[in-house]
């Protein structure tokens, strides 16, 4: 529970750069400012090998179903690509993925603290969201 409380807040926050790489596939984000290069992931069955619809989910890429559909088998594997193909159209999942050049994507960092060992209830209050590097303090001198 704890560990999908943390992806889902970090997701909530984080930028899903929309109105990035419309024409291209690497740029930045003209939202966040972050560096984005394009990849493309397919699930595949790790028995017969064929390829399984996918999904995107707190970021990962997970099959739609629970097994694949021509043989039965649970298990799969995850190819990725930098361009996609016509015949992977349907099963590819696209994914901008943040380049770190320069460190300059991380001026904005956002940090969940929580103490596990503690009880569940006073563990969610004491959940506190740092933004440690972009903080500016507003100061009253002229
Ligand atoms: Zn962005
Ligand atoms: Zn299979």
């Amino acid at each position: 529970m704890q560990i999908k409380l943390k992806e889902i807040l970090k997701n909530l926050f984080k930028c899903k750069h929309y109105g990035a790489l419309l024409y291209s596939n690497e740029g930045y984000c003209p939202t966040c400012g972050k560096y984005l290069k394009k990849s493309y992931y397919i699930i595949r069955c790790s028995h017969c090998e064929i390829k399984r619809s996918a999904k995107k989910e707190f970021g990962k890429i997970i099959p739609d179903e629970k097994f694949c559909t021509n043989c039965g088998e649970k298990e799969y594997y995850i190819e990725k690509y930098d361009k996609l193909n016509f015949v992977d159209i349907n099963y590819a999942i696209e994914v901008k993925e943040e380049i770190d050049i320069n460190h300059k994507s991380q001026d904005f960092e956002i940090w969940v603290d929580s103490k596990d060992e503690t009880n569940e209830q006073e563990t969610q209050k004491n959940e506190k969201i740092f933004l440690p590097r972009q903080t500016k303090f507003l100061t009253t001198e002229g």
